[in-house]
């Protein structure tokens, strides 16, 4: 039996691919226990991990922080980060000290969980809820302005940040090497090496999974009518402007529709809706897709694999440069099309050339075959109990 600490950022989108692993793992007789957030309490205690909650240690955010995080402000996250790491250090001592972990494994963004595993030596496995991105698939990505501007007059404050985490033992060169996908680190990928752009230029310290997906359900298309599912996942999803647009493109349509607008706005915000044309802040998204004939997606990682798995071709209105990069790969395997414009008539014209031709259906199809037959959750889980890897140079 391996002692196994798994470590998260407290989001879905990077919570969610990390449970079925945790899962496996216990049932193969592993102690795991999760360091997350109070949010995810249920979700990982149904895994049977262990589930200890890290709240206490989230930096407490000023306004202008929180307003900045929420337009995506990868300093301010940064920042965040780094004042998690400092806050958590001497509970993470005693833990370590206490619970022994034979590996770590980390969602790579989690500073805390990768800055233990170097600081007390543990072997480290890496979670990446994204495609894994090197100099080349990088190419996928497209900076908006004020990502490069954030970046660019973040990078001062940030090392200033970095330095206070010297006395604590935790030496880190520059932010790029906390975050980046290096050809040195055990790391998961959750989707397959089809779908990964540039796939071949990973070392064999990859294991690309295939997507992580909690769900028995199979693509079940037949319906009267054809049901269109509108998300823009769990983060940045405060857009009652864009449902807005939605509903007025969808309303005279024959179909069904159902919107997930999140947390943060009320349902009130997008009037009345047409009976055929339902709202909720969150729903079974894995069962809706299984469902749905057309996925108007933000691109999130998780939300385009799921769409993929649920063989749901897809609509593409990414809003950041990671989910730009999904979105282009989406777009050249031909399971989706941008929303270029998205106007009324635009959505109207996307909707309808997703609807109308069965090509997208037939790619979507496609990619769903290929990530059900990767290795999944038992393949991660077997990934994290035998690391580290040892990778001859060279070797892919
Ligand atoms: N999700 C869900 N129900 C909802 C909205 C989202 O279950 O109503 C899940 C979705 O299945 C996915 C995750 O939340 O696993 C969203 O992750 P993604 O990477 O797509 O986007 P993020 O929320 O991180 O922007």
């Amino acid at each position: 039996m391996k002692h196994i600490m798994f470590f998260c950022i407290p989001a879905h989108g990077h919570t969610n691919p990390m449970l079925p692993a945790a899962k496996e793992l216990v049932e193969r007789g592993h102690a795991v226990r999760f360091y997350s957030f109070n949010e995810f309490e249920e979700k990982i205690k149904k895994t049977g991990a262990e589930f200890i909650s890290c709240d206490q240690y989230l930096p407490k955010v000023t306004e202008k922080e929180l307003k900045r995080i929420k337009k995506v402000s990868t300093t301010e996250m940064t920042i965040a980060d780094i004042r998690t790491t400092i806050n958590m250090d001497p509970f993470l001592q005693k833990e370590v000290e206490e619970f022994k972990p034979d590996v770590i494994y980390t969602d790579s963004v989690a500073f805390w969980g990768k800055l233990t595993a170097w600081k007390y030596q543990i072997p480290m496995v890496c979670s990446t809820s994204t495609f894994a991105f090197n100099k080349m698939s990088s190419q996928y990505m497209k900076m908006s302005i004020r990502e490069m501007a954030d970046m660019i007059f973040g990078l001062p404050r940030i090392s200033r940040e970095l330095k206070k985490m010297e006395p604590y033992g935790y030496h880190v060169d520059n932010a790029l090497s906390l975050v980046q996908n290096d050809n040195d680190t055990d790391t998961i990928v959750y989707t397959s090496k089809k779908f990964q752009p540039y796939a071949e230029t990973f070392s064999g310290h990859y294991a690309f999974v295939g997507p992580s997906v909690f769900s028995e359900a199979k693509p079940d298309k037949a319906k009267d009518k054809p049901l269109i599912y509108i998300s823009m996942g769990t983060v940045i999803n405060d857009r009652p402007d864009f449902y807005t647009k939605c509903i007025k493109a969808l309303k005279d349509k024959n179909v069904e529709v159902v919107i997930s607008y999140g947390k943060y706005m009320d349902k009130k915000e997008l009037g009345t809706l047409p009976d055929h044309i339902n709202a909720y802040p969150y729903v079974d998204q894995l069962d809706i897709l299984s469902k749905a004939s057309v996925f108007i997606t933000h691109c999130g990682m998780n939300s385009v694999s799921e769409s993929l798995y649920m063989a749901t071709p897809m609509v593409l209105y990414p809003q950041t440069s990671e989910q730009y990069a999904v979105a282009r790969r989406t777009e050249e395997v031909g399971a989706g099309a941008l929303l270029k414009d998205d106007s009324v008539e635009g959505i109207q014209k996307t909707v309808d050339l997703i609807l109308e031709n069965q090509a997208y259906a037939d790619a979507a199809i496609e990619y769903s075959q290929d990530f059900r037959s990767c290795s999944g959750a038992a393949g991660a889980a077997e990934f994290i109990e035998a690391a580290p890897h040892i990778v001859e140079k060279g070797m892919r």
